[in-house]
């Protein structure tokens, strides 16, 4: 590592939004670990040269993010081969859609467990690193449907409110220790999550954004990484909405 190499670390940095994050945020002689929990690693794999590509040393990892254990060791890993952690993403995320009278309580739990359970395992395990030294930025990925509800969401919606919550009392708890806590919340973003939308619900919920598209994942890793920069030094504790004006 360079020194000025930072340590980033980014769950579900395998695909979509959460592999955009890792190559915005990462440049030359950083250090990136990402996680991810599909047993297939072509992914992963993908993510890891296009990183490296970049100049970047990129391990990833298989994991859940609900298994605390995993989690502690993996922060615990990343802290003493580095010696540092400069960032923390918490992308992983999943959906199980369905309305709310016929949800089993495993969809709802499931839906908790890694949205919002997994953000506090990730969260604590680095918060305490991070207070230590001294400095460290923490990003949660939120959603719209945390901010306004969303029918056949009820899991995933009450899941991003929650990382809301727990961005915002992080951030008044960590804020003297000189790390930042801030949380984006996308609208509609083209990636895995969404294709699985029918077609007609995916051009309905087009038709609802002011900018006429879709966003990309570079539209968020964007904002992600304005968050983990020296620019963004005065902010904390915020919500950002990257969702091309669907909610104002
Ligand atoms: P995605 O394409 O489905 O990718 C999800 C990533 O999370 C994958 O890398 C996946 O790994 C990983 N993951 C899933 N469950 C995990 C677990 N239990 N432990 C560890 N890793 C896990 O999703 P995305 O659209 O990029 O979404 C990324 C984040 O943005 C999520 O938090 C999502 O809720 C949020 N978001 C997305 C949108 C949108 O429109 N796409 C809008 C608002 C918010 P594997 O591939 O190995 O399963």
């Amino acid at each position: 590592m360079s020194e000025q190499g930072k340590v980033h670390l980014v769950t579900g940095g395998s695909r979509g939004i959460g592999r955009s994050i890792a190559l915005a945020l990462a440049s030359a002689g950083d250090v990136v670990y990402f996680n991810h929990y599909d047993p297939d690693d072509s992914a992963a794999d993908e993510t890891i040269g296009l990183l490296e590509d970049a100049g970047v040393e990129a391990f990833g990892q298989k994991f859940d993010v609900t298994d605390a254990g995993q989690v502690q060791a993996w922060v615990k890993e990343a802290f003493e081969a580095q010696g540092r952690i400069d960032n923390l993403i918490n992308n992983a995320g999943i959906t199980m859609d369905g309305l709310l009278v016929r949800m089993s309580p495993e969809q709802f739990n499931q839906v908790i467990q890694v949205n919002l359970v997994g953000v506090f395992y990730c969260t604590q395990a680095a918060a305490k690193l991070m207070m230590k030294q001294r400095f460290g930025s923490i990003v949660s990925l939120a959603s719209i449907a945390g901010q306004i509800g969303n029918p056949g969401q009820a899991n995933y919606a009450a899941s991003k409110a929650g990382v809301i919550a727990l961005t915002k009392t992080a951030a008044k708890e960590l804020a003297t220790r000189g790390v930042r806590v801030n949380a984006v919340a996308p609208g509609f973003i083209e990636t895995d999550m969404v294709n699985t939308i029918p077609e007609k619900l995916q051009e309905a919920m087009k038709a609802m954004i002011p900018m006429g598209r879709a966003g990309q994942p570079e539209d968020v890793a964007d904002v992600v990484a304005f968050l983990c920069s020296d620019a963004a030094r005065y902010v904390t504790g915020q919500v950002i909405a990257i969702n091309g004006g669907m909610m104002m």
